[in-house]
This record gives C-alpha cells, structure tokens and sequence, in this order.
C-alpha cells in the first residue's frame, strides 16, 4: 500500500458528508428520508447568472485564467465591499478562490507553521479545525454556550490568546448556529484584537446576506481601521446567489497575505474557473431581487422550525439571526430509552435515533464541537420542515 502522510492522518473527512451519505445508504434501500444535512440552498441559480456562465463560455472564456481572479470579477468584488461593507480595497489586496473554503485555507497554508494556534468560537464550522491542522496548526477551541448566544465574549476570547496565537477565526452569521455579531459585540471583539497587535482577524462572511433580526453586518475594518493590516474578510457566492457548484469565493486583506495566498493558488489549482467567475460578477453586479426573496423563504422556514422543535418534549432551540441551519438543544432525550431498551447517550445516539425512527436525517452537536445538539438544515421546502418535526415528535414521544 502507498504510505498515506502524517497530514492526511490528523484530519477526518467532513461530518456532513458522511451522515448523507448514511441518508443515501437508507434512501436506497428505499426508506423515505428527509434529508435535513445539506448546508446549501435549495434554489436553483438565478437564470441571469447561469447565462453569464454560458454566455462567457460562448465568448471564448474557457481558458486559463489569472491566478488572483478576472479583472471584472475583482473589481466587481471591490464595487461590493465598497456598498456593502463600507471598506475600499485596492484590486491587487482582493483574493478569488475556488470557494470561500479555499480562500481560508490558502490563508492558513500561507500563514501558519508547526505549534502556531487559531482560535476557533465552537460551536464551529466543521472544517475549521480540520483545515488548521492541515496546515501544521493548533486549533484552540473556545466553548461559546447558550447563555452568550452562541458567540465569543470578549472575555473568553482574550483569555484564549497566547503568545503563540495567530489568528481569530470569526464566523457571522455562524453555520451553525445562525448567531451574528451585533455591532456592540463586534466593536468589543476588535477592541480585545487592537490590544494584542500578534493576533490577525479572519472573518467567514459567507452567510452576510442571510440573516433576519439584529440589524446590519458591521465590518471589523470599518470600526477599526486599525486592523486592516491584519484582517482578511472571506466571503463568496455559494450561499448568497445559490451557486455551490460554480465554487467561486473571495476575500480582502493585506497586500503581502494576498500575495502569498496568490502564491499557493499558483502552485496548486492556478486559478478559479473562467466561466464561474463570470457568473460570479454577474452575480454581484446584477439584480440582487433573488436576495431578498431567499431571505424571506429562509425566514419563514425558521420561524417555522423553530416553533414545530420547540413543541417536541425533550428539545429547546434558540432562534438563529442568521444562516440556514437551527441547533437546538436535545439534553431532554439524554437518558431516555427507545421502545427497544437503548439508552441515548449523547447527541449523535439522538441525531441517529431520528434518522433510523424518524428517518430524518440530521448533523450531531458533536460534529461542530458543542454538545448535546442537533444541526438542522432548514434549506428545504417549509412541507418538509414540517413533515419532519411532525416525524420527530412521534419518534420523541416513543421514548422512555
Ligand atoms: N464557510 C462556512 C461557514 C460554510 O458553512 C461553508 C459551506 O458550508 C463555507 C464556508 C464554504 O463555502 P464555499 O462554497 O464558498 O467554499
């Protein structure tokens, strides 16, 4: 057998993955499963963006492209950060990947080195951590409960810091947990960050778009201008415009991360995809009516998740701001037994309970490193919610 690296070995493939994947394995010995895992819209690409990609296609845009992304495409990704966030970048500090997910681990690839720590807010992303052990790092997961929403406290996040601490890796509106940073909270934040000048700020703002209560994203670089030099803002269209497959994400920072993120790019994909990039500028420069229109399905979807799990005997769940995802609490079902005299002992016993019972297929808490939870992804029709909260409670109230 070829010898498999150190690396490869310290990681574990994406949890998501692996639980639809036992979804498919129930769906195809023909059991009816709702699939509540997948972390990506469930609208088709607006039509505009889709003949970008064709049109450019069509145009001869099927070639090697820069490695640091189209001219129109940056300078359509600078016109955003200008409206939206308020922040104006030189075209040469804008970063195009294949994915946002790239873009952060070029950041981390670029950055880090054996014993260097990244703080990461549980509950997280599942690649994260991952992503930073990839690159030779320490992740230092700091555990953001309930009784802060979810989120980082100044307090905790400070008393994380070390002198070996690279990077505070923020996410808002968070996957999965939907909570957002408020204005007052992320000025705290940049205050904790301006007092310890080693530590750089990476902010995951690939759900910005999606969000419904606690007012407008504020960017940390434009409440503290001093952290420019240090913070690399990721975003990307996956979520926002409903195109996971063009894998198109972005970024903005300093002039040498950039460089050296562009660095990484040359020597392992070259550059993101001619034709997707083209839908991604015409994503960002066209009619945004999909935006809002997706903001108001998600929104109804989570008001409607969030009443139908709370009506269910053993789970609580807070009302996410943002994201498409709900995680509620399932401490009630710990300890209570199935009709066939099975304990369940943590949240992925309950998570698999409702997909062998329920057959609603669901991520454990554990998965995104705070437990006992559940991650529901409400990315699907309002009939399915409901069908699956319906199932839900039946299999809930079958437990001893
Ligand atoms: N960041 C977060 C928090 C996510 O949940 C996801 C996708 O699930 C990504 C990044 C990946 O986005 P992209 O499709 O741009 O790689």
């Amino acid at each position: 057998a070829i010898p498999l690296s150190a690396r490869v070995q310290r990681i574990k493939p994406s949890p998501s993955m692996v639980a639809r994947m036992r979804a498919q394995e129930l769906r195809a010995q023909g059991r009816d499963i709702i699939d509540l895992t997948t972390g990506e819209p469930d609208f088709d690409t607006p039509l505009h963006i889709q003949q970008a990609a064709t049109a450019a296609m069509a145009a001869g845009e099927t070639r090697y492209s820069p490695v640091n992304g189209t001219l129109r495409l940056r300078k359509a990704i600078a016109a955003k950060f200008e409206r939206e966030n308020g922040v104006s970048y030189p075209l040469d500090q804008i970063v195009v990947g294949s994915g946002a997910k790239q873009i952060i681990f070029n950041a981390l690839a670029a950055t880090l080195g054996e014993g260097d720590e990244v703080i990461v807010p549980a509950p997280y992303w599942v690649s994260y951590p991952d992503m930073v052990l990839a690159c030779d790092g320490t992740p230092v997961i700091v555990a953001c409960g309930e009784n802060s929403g979810f989120k980082l406290t100044p307090e905790a996040f400070e008393a994380a810091i070390t002198p070996k601490t690279r990077w505070l890796l923020l996410n808002t509106p968070s996957n999965p947990t939907g909570a957002f940073y408020s204005a007052n909270e992320m000025t705290a934040l940049t205050e904790v960050l301006l007092r310890h000048p080693h530590v750089a700020l990476m902010t995951d703002d690939i759900y910005e778009h999606i969000r419904f209560d606690g007012g407008e994203p504020v960017c940390p670089v434009a409440i503290a201008p001093g952290l420019r030099e240090r913070t690399l803002l990721v975003n990307g269209v996956s979520k926002t415009y409903a195109m996971t497959g063009f894998r198109i994400g972005y970024g903005a920072g300093p002039k040498p991360l950039v460089t050296a993120m562009n660095v990484i790019q040359s020597q392992t994909t070259s550059a993101a995809a001619a034709p997707s990039m083209a839908a991604a500028a015409a994503a960002l420069e066209g009619d945004q009516s999909f935006v809002g229109e997706a903001r108001l399905a998600y929104r109804a979807r989570r008001d409607r998740a969030v009443a139908l799990l709370n009506a269910i005997d053993g789970i609580t769940c807070l009302t996410p701001d943002g994201a498409f995802y709900v995680y509620p609490s399932c401490a009630g079902l710990i300890g209570r037994r199935t009709a066939e005299g099975h304990e369940l002992k943590s949240d992925l016993d309950v998570a698999l309970y409702f997909l062998e019972e329920a057959g609603v297929a669901m991520l454990d808490g554990s998965a995104y490193g705070l437990s006992p939870y559940l991650r529901l992804s409400i990315a699907t029709s309002l009939d399915a919610i409901e069908e699956a909260c319906a199932r839900m409670k039946r299999a809930s109230d079958a437990l001893q």
